[in-house]
């Protein structure tokens, strides 16, 4: 596959990976521990142009295509805790590129130009209580009273969500409507009527805030709506793509640095007066893994080939097999890296069962994969529906 990538591509590059190895590694432990990281981490991210290197520079960002996207994802997983880079993520890719897209000049400056520089943390809110999978089945509503929507409900599971300053969110304008009845609206969280229930605990990606929201009376000014009212549901569907696949890269970059390390300490460890890697299972395990590995590659690049032809040179929708594509990479480097990540765990034994050794985070850090952002059952569902069947 011929590489993508630019002297300026490289470049930045090395500077991403300085960033995850010297800023944001060092502290990963007491991250962990304290379920959070401190908000400079988002500042550091915008000032570096880290965070906005694939947006255009009228809105901040550094107007570079989305292999930048590509890079930084994969290189920010060398910070060690899968919790920073989601959170950066959904700061870069998740909550904001509809912003760019959709937004009028004023939301652009008001939500966009901040998040990108990292003055602003931003969450994307689309899950609820009661529906994660089934978008359409959300509760959450956004009723238009003048000049001003008010809105009330909840969400939950999101990301950023203690400490969000807005919300990238899904709401009913019509409730009857189903698909066609949900709107997109930027939410400040410094509105009267909203707070955080909760914190999440999770399994894994400890440093990373999760939170259920609430949502009673808030009253938000109808400019705050982004594109068209009841077209939402399109458009999130449109925003997930750029989530699914820049989550596959980076998940998949975390699971090969994982076979790398491992490889290294079965060249060391000893067993039966060998390196275990000597051993012919071992051999043939890890280069199953490694050939895997290498087709989930195939398959995100080609599928980010696609979508930066669409979005950034031809700046049209994504189409269809886009969509399928980007739904085969999420599905199959969930299995892989999950297929990985487990034989690694296994391969170091006692050790890898220790909370000392980098393995079990990034083992349990992982299984989230397969879940956030549309879960394996859903992408299937997807492929099964584009192909027609
Ligand atoms: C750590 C974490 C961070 C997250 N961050 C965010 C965030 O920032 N913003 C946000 O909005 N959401 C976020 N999510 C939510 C995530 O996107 C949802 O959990 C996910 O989409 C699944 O929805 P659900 O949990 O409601 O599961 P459900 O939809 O209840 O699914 C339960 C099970 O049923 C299966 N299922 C559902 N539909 C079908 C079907 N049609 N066919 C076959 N099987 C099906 C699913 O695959 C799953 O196995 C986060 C979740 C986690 C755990």
């Amino acid at each position: 596959m011929p590489t993508p990538y630019t002297e300026e591509h490289d470049l930045f590059r090395k500077q991403v990976r300085a960033f995850a190895e010297k800023e944001i590694a060092p502290h990963v432990e007491e991250w962990e521990r304290d379920r959070t990281f401190p908000n400079w981490v988002f500042k550091k991210a915008g000032e570096l142009g880290i965070t906005g290197a694939h947006y255009p520079e009228e809105v901040g960002g550094g107007g570079g295509d989305y292999w930048y996207s590509v890079v930084k994802s994969e290189e920010l997983v060398r910070c060690e805790a899968a919790g920073v880079t989601m959170a950066l993520l959904v700061q870069s890719d998740m909550a904001t590129p509809c912003i760019n897209e959709l937004g009028t000049r004023e939301q652009k400056e008001e939500f966009l130009r901040p998040a990108l520089a990292g003055d602003r943390i931003a969450a994307l809110g689309v899950s609820e209580p009661g529906a994660g999978s089934d978008v359409a089945g959300i509760r959450t509503t956004a009723r238009l009273e003048g000049d001003e929507y008010v809105i009330d409900g909840s969400k939950t599971y999101i990301t950023n969500g203690t400490r969000a300053d807005f919300v990238t969110l899904l709401a009913k304008t019509k409730p009857d409507a189903g698909y066609g009845g949900i709107s997109i609206l930027l939410f400040p969280t410094d509105v009267k009527g909203f707070g955080v229930s909760k914190k999440l605990e999770k399994i894994g990606n400890h440093s990373s805030d999760t939170a259920e929201l609430f949502f009673d009376g808030c009253r938000i000014p109808k400019r705050y709506l982004l594109g068209e009212e009841n077209k939402g549901f399109y458009y999130l569907m449109q925003n997930f793509q750029s989530e699914r696949l820049i989550g596959s890269t980076s998940a998949l970059a975390g699971a090969r640095r994982a076979l790398d390390r491992s490889v290294a300490y079965g060249r060391e460890r000893q067993a039966f007066g060998k390196p275990i890697m000597t051993r012919e299972v071992w051999k043939h395990t890890f280069a199953d893994l490694y050939t895997k590995a290498q087709a989930a590659h195939a398959l995100c690049y080609d599928a980010v080939a696609d979508f930066n032809q669409e979005r950034y040179v031809k700046k049209s929708e994504i189409s269809f097999e886009t969509v399928k594509k980007i739904a085969m990479c999420k599905l199959f480097v969930g299995d892989v890296t999950s297929e990985i990540m487990d034989t690694c765990l296994q391969f170091h034994g006692g050790m890898g069962y220790l909370e000392e050794l980098w393995v079990a985070r990034a083992w349990r850090d992982q299984r989230l994969f397969r879940i956030g952002g549309g879960t394996s059952e859903v992408m299937k569902y997807m492929i099964a529906k584009i192909m027609g069947w």
